[in-house]
């Protein structure tokens, strides 16, 4: 392993980027080692932080001519941990300061910002235009557009995720620095040279924006990106139902899911006994929200339900609106997430094999004793679906806790593969599970394809097995 301070590129990595912008001090270098997962870390060798796009291709170019592994980095907020083969020599690329907003236009309903900006910045400006843009339900102060575009499946799933699916749904365009140092725009400018603004996707061509989402960042690095945003009603009103048992309650999901008009924004089931349903509303006019809250609570009461305590529903509104107080409880819990989306018909079974497995590896191995215990919520994903996440808590301070929180969490992956359903991270560890579920067909297209974007496997190395 190449000493910290010796790494081979580091003299023409400072012709490229500012001494300031190359990191090799242990110190800073361990800030790098380690996502939000249990996976153990792993030290990088050394980091760059391009400013520009430019700077972003003479660093492929040089990574190339040399033939150095390469590994893009945004917020640091995956799930599934960073792949071994990218560590020995690896350029790590921190893209956080590729974090303008280049154009929002109100006409057309775009917002274009370079990928390595946070969430929350640009949900910002989007919001100080009065408009707003689908992001992360979550990790909005942390988490990069280029690193949910590429590490999540879909693209993200923003808060409102029930009714505004996830992040390829709005995304129109990319610009993308490909291994070779060339740029890639994916829309306009390269599907069609004669159009400058993005508006549709796949409009003069086969739509390879899609190809580049939930890759892990494998075929090219996103430097800009444009997505759709909205006009958004600022009314807001939300509740809480009870369920006694999953049937009442998976009977008031699927009668909620087929309405005509889906009345709410965002749908949260935290499992707990009993089972509370969260619900969630935007409206214009306070009225017209009260209306749609009733027409919400008729169908849950037809099915079973009864209004929860008040505590639950003073929880309400942060949970349906995503508000801090909720994502806290989130992003500060030590967990390993198992998060998946399965069709809403196969959902009860996948979850409760899934569940099954994790219930009987805790009890039989007495893993509560040592901390872990699980904390499960589930959403509709538009009407076909549902996301589901499983945190896997464990208890930093006792031996052996986090390892077996990592055990289960990547045996559930594996359950979660086998049973049909799609892991959300698109990154690490969890991608090659994915990838181990590949027909022979579809790894020989696909190792083809990063064959001819990436044949000296600079990017990402290892990661879907390629
Ligand atoms: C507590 C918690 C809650 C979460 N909740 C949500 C949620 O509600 N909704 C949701 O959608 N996700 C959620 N996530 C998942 C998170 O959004 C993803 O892990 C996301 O990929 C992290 O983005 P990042 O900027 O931190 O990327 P990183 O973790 O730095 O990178 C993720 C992957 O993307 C690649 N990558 C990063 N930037 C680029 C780029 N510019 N070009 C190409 N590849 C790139 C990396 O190489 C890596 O493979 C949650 C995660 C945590 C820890």
């Amino acid at each position: 392993m190449t000493s910290r301070l010796e790494h081979p590129l580091h003299e023409a990595l400072g012709q490229i980027v500012a001494a300031e912008q190359l990191v090799s001090t242990p110190e800073v270098l361990a800030n790098y080692s380690q996502d939000k997962s249990p996976f153990p870390p792993l030290v990088p060798a050394i980091v760059v932080r391009p400013g520009s796009v430019n700077e972003v291709r003479d660093i492929m170019r040089l990574a190339g001519h040399h033939k150095t592994p390469v590994n893009t980095r945004g917020g640091g907020f995956s799930l599934t941990g960073y792949l071994g083969e990218c560590v020995e020599d690896t350029i790590v690329l921190d893209l956080r300061r590729l974090n303008r907003v280049l154009d929002i236009d109100a006409v057309n309903f775009t917002a274009t910002a370079q990928c390595g900006i946070i969430m929350k910045d640009l949900s910002d400006q989007v919001e100080a235009a009065g408009l707003h843009v689908h992001t992360v339900g979550i990790p909005i102060g942390y988490t990069t557009l280029g690193g949910v575009l590429s590490g999540v499946q879909g693209g993200g799933y923003p808060a409102s995720m029930c009714v505004s699916g996830t992040g390829l749904y709005h995304l129109l365009g990319l610009e993308i620095v490909l291994p070779s140092g060339e740029l890639l725009r994916t829309n306009a400018g390269g599907a069609n040279v004669h159009r400058s603004q993005d508006f549709t996707r796949g409009g003069n061509a086969p739509d390879l924006t899609s190809m580049f989402v939930g890759d892990g960042g494998c075929f090219g690095i996103k430097t800009e990106a444009c997505v759709r945003i909205h006009p958004r009603p600022q009314e807001m009103a939300a509740g809480c139902f009870d369920f006694d048992d999953f049937d009442c309650l998976w009977a008031a999901l699927l009668a909620l899911t087929a309405l005509p008009e889906l009345p709410y924004e965002s749908i949260v089931i935290l499992e707990s006994r009993p089972w509370s349903l969260f619900y969630f509303a935007r409206g214009t006019q306070p009225t017209i929200l009260d209306q749609t809250l009733s027409d919400i609570e008729a169908v849950l009461s037809n099915n079973g339900g009864r209004k929860s305590p008040p505590a639950l529903q003073e929880q309400a509104l942060d949970v349906g609106a995503a508000e801090p107080a909720y994502q806290d409880l989130f992003v500060n819990v030590d967990r390993g997430l198992l998060a998946f989306v399965a069709g809403k018909k196969e959902f009860p079974s996948v979850f409760k094999q899934v569940r099954e497995l994790l219930d009987r590896e805790i009890e039989s191995r007495g893993l509560d004793e040592l901390g872990v215990g699980l904390m499960v919520y589930f959403s509709p994903m538009l009407r076909h679906s549902i996301y589901t996440t499983i945190s896997i808590i464990f208890d930093v301070d006792e031996p052996g806790s986090r390892e077996a929180a990592l055990d289960l969490q990547c045996r559930g992956y594996e359950k979660v593969v086998a049973l049909g359903a799609c892991p959300e991270p698109h990154q690490g560890y969890s991608s090659t599970v994915n990838a181990s579920a590949w027909s022979p067909e579809f790894r020989q297209l696909m190792t083809g394809i990063k064959q001819m974007l990436d044949p000296e496997r600079l990017l990402n190395r290892g990661l879907w097995g390629l």
